[in-house]
């Protein structure tokens, strides 16, 4: 994976560096690396990745609110905390402070940076679908509540360990249709956003885990259909929507690429395909970077 390496980042790293740590050591080299995108979009996904030649230990990121321990790993000689981070779909645009802290041979190092959040286009499109799909009728209410309050929960779970590697595996064979961030109208009227990315698939289809993780909810629900929601660790949680049969149980682990279920056209549906969401710390994000052509914008930005 290229990851181009950015320098003022640097610089604000090498700085807080020498201001903490009081390491002459410090300007030959520093101690911390951490690379981050300088501008990524509303609604976008980024890599971040926190990288030492020393033994890193208790990573803290703090992003947009919360706080993720990313897991260290080794690359050859290096340590390596990667994490994905992004601004939701319905968030602001501006300056978003990022916040690191490490514990090298037992002493901690804090950094302070920010990533530049933009406005990002999205396409229109125009939907006929079941009126009480659009209006749900009252005694559903209760339901679509509890299921919402479910759906949080799974959502913004934050675990430390790190199932995900990059890039994500297709989680349909089919081809790409509706993409993620349109701006939608209903039966003529109703306007919403589609937070998501659809795909191509026919009834009875197969589908894929687009990373390994374990599986955090199933059910059947008024919106989403049948669904799967896997979390894939660090605060990356995916919900594969309106499947014909669920085919694994919540508390499972699967693997990158494993059958996770069938596609159909239950819940809020035009028609049987896959409707695959993403959501980085609790907020939804375009699932089209974690793919191989979305690599590029997912470590550089915009
Ligand atoms: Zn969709």
């Amino acid at each position: 994976m290229k990851i181009h390496f950015l320098k003022s980042q640097l610089l604000l790293a090498v700085v807080a560096c020498l201001f903490l740590s009081g390491l002459a050591d410090a300007q030959v080299q520093p101690m911390v690396d951490i690379q981050t995108p300088d501008t990524a979009g509303v609604g976008k996904p980024f890599l971040a990745s926190i990288v030492s030649w020393y033994p890193l230990e208790d990573v803290r990121v703090q992003w947009n609110g919360v706080e993720v321990r990313p897991a260290v790993s080794r690359d050859g000689q290096r340590y390596v905390a990667p994490v994905l981070l992004g601004i939701g779909l319905r968030e602001e645009a501006g300056i978003h402070p990022l916040e690191v802290s490490v514990s090298i041979w037992g002493r901690t190092y804090s950094f302070a940076l920010s990533v530049n959040i933009t406005e990002s286009t999205w396409g229109h499109e125009t939907l006929t679908v079941a009126p009480k799909l659009v209006k749900p009728p009252l005694e559903v209410y209760a339901r679509i509540k509890r299921e919402r309050e479910m759906i949080k929960a799974a959502i913004t779970t934050v675990t430390g360990t790190r199932y995900w590697k990059l890039p994500f595996s297709r989680p349909a064979k089919g081809k790409m249709l509706s993409r993620f961030g349109l701006h939608r109208v209903f039966n003529g009227d109703t306007k919403s956003r589609h937070t998501g990315l659809d795909f191509r698939a026919w009834l009875g289809t197969p589908l894929y885990a687009m990373a390994a993780g374990r599986v955090a909810l199933t059910g059947s629900f008024y919106y989403a259909g049948n669904a799967v929601f896997i979390d894939h660790g660090n605060g990356l949680i995916s919900l594969s929507a309106h499947m014909s049969k669920v085919l694994v149980n919540e508390g499972d682990m699967v693997r990158a690429g494993q059958k996770i279920g069938l596609s159909g056209a239950t819940g809020r549906v035009t028609g049987a395909h896959l409707h695959l969401a993403t959501f980085v710390l609790g907020k939804v994000v375009d699932p089209e970077l974690f793919f191989v052509d979305g690599m590029e914008e997912l470590i550089n930005g915009k």
